[in-house]
């Protein structure tokens, strides 16, 4: 990817060599704020693929932020893992970076890491979120699960005229920290889950607590089933993955579900509702957002999450008036807020 054809703000590639850190921190956009959006850690094949990451990641996160209505730009951060767990000297160093932008990146917890690892991060910068001190925010994942439940749930209405989720069936592709609560939900709504990790202890965990059936990794976004629900990496929606999709929904927590825009539109001819990845999976920043501006009511939240599917439903009806993909309606309505006049700053309860 061309960074300036995405119009990033700012890049940084560090390496530290003491502790052998390796990161990169991407701005996309200040326009609204600083830029938030959570911290990757992953095992890339190569420096580049990380870099290509962080611009998708911190785009997306610009996106996200403008229409969940958050005083927030959009950023992300990606360090390359390697075989061993992330120490505390290289969260510390982590820390340090984000420190030095000054506040214009705000750092959260993303794949790969956990409220802990923010809590090491804190030690070297005030631009950190969360954490969870007081019983407020924390770890955004159950946050996120609730807003893509909510997704689900308008996307089933929308496409399959159904009220409630029950008797339907949902595959799961990724039961990490979002898709093992979003089967938790899915479960008491009394759905049928069929689920791949390419971690088979998780796959266990979901299989027995929610009467999951298990399925194999190469095979899960391919169900024949009412519901696909990404909550992996991204970019699985491809030109080829796209021909054999059988369910006529996709609505999953991933970041950057599809690899190109032109499989949007693959998917609205095929008849499958896609829900853009950075609508429906803005609970968990809107949680981060929250804590970070020192908010202390739960509701403040609440209200936001429940938005998520109003504004899905929207963005759905606009798309079949308009015969266009979600996913660019989405991106214009993202635009209009991003072209906008600023608002001020919005003083949280
Ligand atoms: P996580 O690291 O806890 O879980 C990801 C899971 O996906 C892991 O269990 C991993 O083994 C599995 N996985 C990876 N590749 C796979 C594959 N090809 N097939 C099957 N399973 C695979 O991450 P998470 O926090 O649950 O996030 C999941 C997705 O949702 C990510 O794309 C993330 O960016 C996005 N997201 C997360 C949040 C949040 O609050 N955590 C918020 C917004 C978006």
């Amino acid at each position: 990817m061309d960074a300036f054809a995405e119009d990033h703000e700012q890049m940084t590639v560090r390496q530290d060599s003491n502790t052998g850190l390796k990161a990169i921190i991407a701005i996309h956009s200040t326009r609204l704020g600083p830029a938030a959006g959570g911290c990757r850690r992953w095992r890339y094949p190569d420096t580049a693929s990380a870099v290509t990451d962080a611009l998708r990641l911190s785009k997306s996160m610009t996106y996200k932020n403008a229409l969940a209505g958050l005083p927030f730009g959009g950023g992300k951060s990606v360090i390359l893992a390697d075989a061993q767990p992330i120490t505390e000297a290289q969260l510390e160093v982590l820390g340090e970076w984000i420190e030095a932008l000054h506040g214009r990146y705000v750092v959260a917890e993303d794949v790969g890491m956990r409220v802990a690892d923010m809590h090491v991060v804190r030690r070297r910068t005030r631009y950190v979120s969360g954490l969870g001190l007081n019983g407020i925010g924390g770890d955004p994942s159950p946050k996120t699960a609730l807003g893509v439940y909510r997704g689900i749930e308008v996307a089933v209405r929308h496409r399959l005229g159904r009220n409630d989720l029950g008797g339907l069936t949902v595959a799961i592709q990724g039961l990490g920290n979002v898709g093992f609560q979003l089967a938790k939900r899915l479960h008491r709504a009394g759905a049928q889950l069929r689920v791949a990790d390419l971690n088979s202890k998780q796959v266990a965990r979901v299989v027995e607590q929610f009467k999951a059936t298990p399925v194999a990794v190469d095979d899960i976004l391919f169900q024949d089933v009412d519901v696909v629900a990404p909550c992996a990496l991204g970019a699985i929606v491809n030109k080829t993955s796209v021909e054999h999709i059988k369910a006529p929904i996709i609505a999953g927590s991933a970041n950057n579900q599809l690899s190109t825009a032109s499989v949007g539109v693959r998917l609205r001819e095929r008849g499958v509702l896609y829900a853009p990845d950075y609508v429906i999976n803005a609970g968990g920043v809107i949680s981060v957002a929250h804590e970070y501006l020192g908010g202390e009511d739960p509701s403040w939240v609440g209200q936001r999450i429940d938005a998520i599917g109003s504004l899905l439903s929207e963005i759905f009806v606009t798309a079949e008036r308009e015969k266009s993909a979600t996913q660019a309606i989405a991106e214009r309505m993202a635009e209009a807020v991003l072209n906008a006049p600023v608002p001020s700053l919005e003083i949280v309860a």
